[in-house]
């Protein structure tokens, strides 16, 4: 049986790997597993959102769940009001940070959190057995709409900041919203909170106009200028659903998502010694640093956003948080939030009374070094076990693929999830001792596929 859930739910191109058909046959499965009770729905601002949300609704009603229409909105929006509207879970259509001819769907629980692996697998079999359940036709579910979701969100997060001390400095913020669900929080956000702001990319367009929706450099060039013609603080680039932020500083730099990362991780530590911070085997020194600097405690786990969110919230743990800039805050909900981490940095800026450029500047600094090495699909596999026979007298953690811990650097190897090769990453002090320990890994995948 194939998998129908990815990384992040299930994504594919419009009307062509993703259709109503299986849209329908997604949500009946996700009713048919969730039990009866209400669901929460939004959208983002992409080409079909609107078709597969309806098609979504009359699955969900189908098997007897009510649903309650929040509008479009970020996915950390739905995924804090879904407890709240005392749902028993969400339906989000987004397909994130994809390209504009992808849409998808992701799957929450009654917490708002993306649903366990384990619960996938069973919505995946229903799926696919299409032993989905049918409400008698006096059980059917009824349809509601709420408003005020973007707004109890909005209100959860100026309940984390100074906005007395923000307000004082009078920041110029540029928001750039992706045309798409970013825009319908964070300028307001900013504004409320005492900033000035001006907004670029912040009409709602599933053509995404402005830029592609991944907020990496290439793609934010335009917010870069915008900041430094009109003298801002700070930039702000969403991506798709705006469950991450992306930062300029007030040279038009573009920060590393582990630079941001490490920034919030090195004030959330702060306030309390003794705090745990969960992050992926794919984060590197800097966070590292920062929760020895803090006398906290890491907390390591598998690749994937969904794995850090259960994670944070079983061990209670302070912080969570991804290379790539996703941060997990769980005062306010366990799940990567673009807005909450937006706050968190212009909080983070006037408590500090320090610029962005001058809090990067006050971090570790490490180079790094990736590369892909083929092999071939049948020993992808099985590669692993002889990579751990390998490696098996050196430090290392294998949470996740292999990743070997020592004191100048480290090296993390892990199969691609969908290509025949693995990924080789490695990170140090200076290039070449990166680049040498990244060369150690390809050596060491070249190897294990000798040996496999
Ligand atoms: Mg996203």
């Amino acid at each position: 049986m194939g998998r129908l859930f990815g990384t992040n739910g299930v994504r594919g191109t419009i009307n062509d790997e993703l259709t109503v058909d299986i849209i329908l046959d997604i949500s009946r499965a996700v009713g048919t597993v969730l039990g009866s009770g209400k669901i929460a729905i939004s959208t983002d601002s992409r080409m079909g959102g609107e078709m597969f949300k309806q098609t979504a609704i009359a699955g969900l009603l189908s098997t007897g769940c009510d649903v309650v229409d929040i509008g479009p909105s970020p996915t950390p929006c739905l995924q804090f009001n879904t407890p709240i509207l005392g749902c028993i879970g969400g339906i989000m259509i987004t397909a994130s940070h994809n390209p504009p001819q992808f849409n998808g769907i992701k799957v929450m629980g009654s917490d708002g959190i993306e649903v366990t692996r384990e619960i996938e697998g069973e919505i995946e079999d229903v799926y696919f057995s299409k032993e989905f359940k049918i409400a008698k036709w006096n059980e059917i579910g009824s349809l509601f709409s709420d408003d005020g979701a973007i707004r109890r969100y909005i209100d959860a997060i100026k309940q984390h900041v100074d906005i007395d001390a923000i307000r004082e400095q009078n920041l110029t913020v540029v928001v750039d919203g992706a045309n798409s669900v970013g825009s319908l929080v964070t300028p307001i956000l900013m504004r409320e909170i005492g900033c000035k702001v001006i907004s670029i990319n912040s009409q709602m367009d599933g053509m995404f106009p402005g830029r592609n929706p991944e907020p990496i450099p290439t793609n934010i060039v335009d917010l870069s200028k915008t900041v430094v013609s009109v003298g801002a603080a700070i930039g702000i680039a969403h991506d798709g659903d705006a469950d991450r932020a992306t930062f300029v500083d007030e040279s038009g730099n573009i920060l590393w998502g582990d630079q941001s990362f490490a920034i919030i991780a090195r004030d959330v530590l702060g306030k309390k010694k003794g705090s745990t911070l969960v992050t992926p085997v794919s984060s590197g020194r800097l966070i590292e640093d920062i929760v020895k600097n803090a006398e906290g405690n890491m907390d390591w786990t598998e690749v994937g956003s969904v794995v850090v969110s259960h994670r944070v919230v079983e061990i209670d743990a302070e912080l969570g948080g991804e290379e790539n800039g996703g941060v997990f805050y769980p005062a306010h909900i366990a799940v990567r939030d673009g807005a909450m981490t937006a706050a968190q940095m212009i909080d983070i800026m006037v408590r500090n009374d320090l610029s962005v450029s001058e809090l990067v500047a006050s971090l570790p600094q490490y180079r790094n070094a990736k590369t892909k090495v083929p092999v071939p699909a049948e020993k992808k596999e099985s590669l692993l076990d002889t990579l751990l026979e390998l490696t098996k007298d050196e430090p290392r953690i294998t949470l996740d693929g292999v990743k070997l811990q020592y004191d100048e650097g480290w090296i993390l190897m892990r199969p691609s999830g969908t290509e025949p090769l693995w990924r080789c990453f490695a990170e140090a002090k200076t290039q070449s001792i990166a680049d040498r320990l990244c060369n150690k890994g390809v050596d060491l995948i070249k190897e294990a596929i000798m040996r496999t």
